[in-house]
């Protein structure tokens, strides 16, 4: 069976490296000759608009499935005319505006903190009346890594966002002071069996993702089986297959939704080395329409992003437990090149996986910028 990948970074790089074990095949779709999965697969290079590319790329291809969530909808919604695509062009549509995506979670039950939409100078000046300083100020569409976004704590910088931003459709969001961010990661098959991976505790820098940790606790079980029971069926309603994240703000207990990725997540990465069965594979086993993997966790696990630039590869190969994933792209400023998953075995003391993730996170923090 050969997966078609719309978007050839690092997330179908890594599809392709867990899948191809299973006897699956993989092509990539994307714009870029150096994307980093063409190392590890057919790569096609073209323009999303290229009508011609894509039915190239997609002919001969069983199933297509995609590694990023600013793919254009109607794009998606042209492939499946005649290609079964998983996850779809359902959650795209749903998840490429922010206004749609946390209404649509919050009618299937998921907690949120306020919002409200903008479209002009007069109803963003009433949303910051509604909502209150600080507020976070968001385009709705196309922001990713903290881009498109920024916090305004008096007037003057409420106005100085809506000089950058006000040109796009935005949306106005409280100011959450939350204890924590969690991310929730589950994966569905098409028969409807949904799994979900152990709740990850993450640390953000400047709105990138530097630290997921496996196995965070949820203050309020309660809270916590209710969000797990929202987000399956936002699943199950979108017909979902495959793997999506959803990150949530923790604040007393509460669990309120930010946002969702529909697709496999860098916070969960630690998934790769710390689950019996990690995102990855189980991203394939779904959309190629086999039962899923044990999502259970096998260790103590938690990644490191490796933004930037790359420490040597001698510097992590000393610290015990440490798994590298280098992602073969070239360095710049603020780009994800690679993480570092620390695993804890069964033969390693606590101290030591704390010691570990703390030289990670030093090498870490001396090469990101
Ligand atoms: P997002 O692009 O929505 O994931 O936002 C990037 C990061 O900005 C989040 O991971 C949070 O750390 C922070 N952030 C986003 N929205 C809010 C909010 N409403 N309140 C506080 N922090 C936020």
């Amino acid at each position: 069976m050969r997966i078609g990948i719309l978007g050839g970074g690092q997330l179908a790089r890594m599809m392709a490296l867990a899948g191809t074990p299973l006897g699956l095949r993989f092509r990539f779709f994307d714009t870029h000759a150096d994307a980093p999965a063409g190392h590890v697969g057919e790569l096609h290079v073209g323009a999303f608009d290229d009508h011609d590319a894509i039915d190239r790329f997609c002919n001969g291809c069983d199933v297509i499935t995609y590694e990023f969530e600013n793919i254009p909808a109607h794009v998606v919604e042209r492939i499946e005319r005649s290609h079964n695509v998983c996850p779809g062009s359902h959650p795209l549509r749903i998840g490429q505006d922010r206004i749609n995506e946390k209404n649509f979670f919050k009618s299937c039950g998921v907690d949120t903190h306020d919002f409200l939409a903008v479209h002009d100078r007069a109803s963003f000046d009433a949303a910051i009346r509604e909502i209150g300083l600080p507020a976070v100020i968001k385009t709705t569409r196309m922001g990713y890594d903290g881009k498109g976004q920024g916090v305004a704590r008096t007037a003057a910088e409420a106005d100085a966002l809506w000089n950058a931003l006000g040109a796009s459709p935005l949306i106005v969001e409280k100011f959450v002071k939350f204890d924590r961010e969690l991310s929730a990661i589950a994966v569905r098959a098409s028969s409807g069996d949904i799994r979900f991976y152990d709740w990850t505790h993450n640390t953000h820098h400047n709105g990138i993702l530097r630290i997921s940790r496996a196995g965070a606790t949820p203050a309020d079980p309660a809270a916590a089986t209710t969000a797990r029971e929202s987000i399956a069926t936002a699943m199950a309603r979108m017909n979902y297959v495959g793997v999506m994240a959803v990150e949530l703000f923790e604040v007393n207990g509460r669990l309120l939704f930010n946002e969702s990725a529909p697709r496999v997540h860098n916070s969960s990465h630690w998934t790769m080395d710390g689950a019996r069965c990690g995102q990855f594979e189980n991203h394939c086993r779904a959309v190629a329409g086999l039962a899923l993997g044990d999502v259970a966790r096998e260790h103590d696990c938690a990644m490191v992003n490796l933004i930037s630039r790359l420490p040597s590869i001698d510097s992590i190969a000393t610290i015990q437990g440490a798994r590298v994933h280098f992602y073969g792209k070239s360095e710049r400023a603020g780009r994800k090149v690679g993480h570092i998953n620390i695993v804890r075995h069964i033969d390693m003391s606590y101290s030591d996986f704390e010691q570990s993730l703390a030289r990670a996170t030093k090498l870490a923090e001396d090469t990101n910028t």
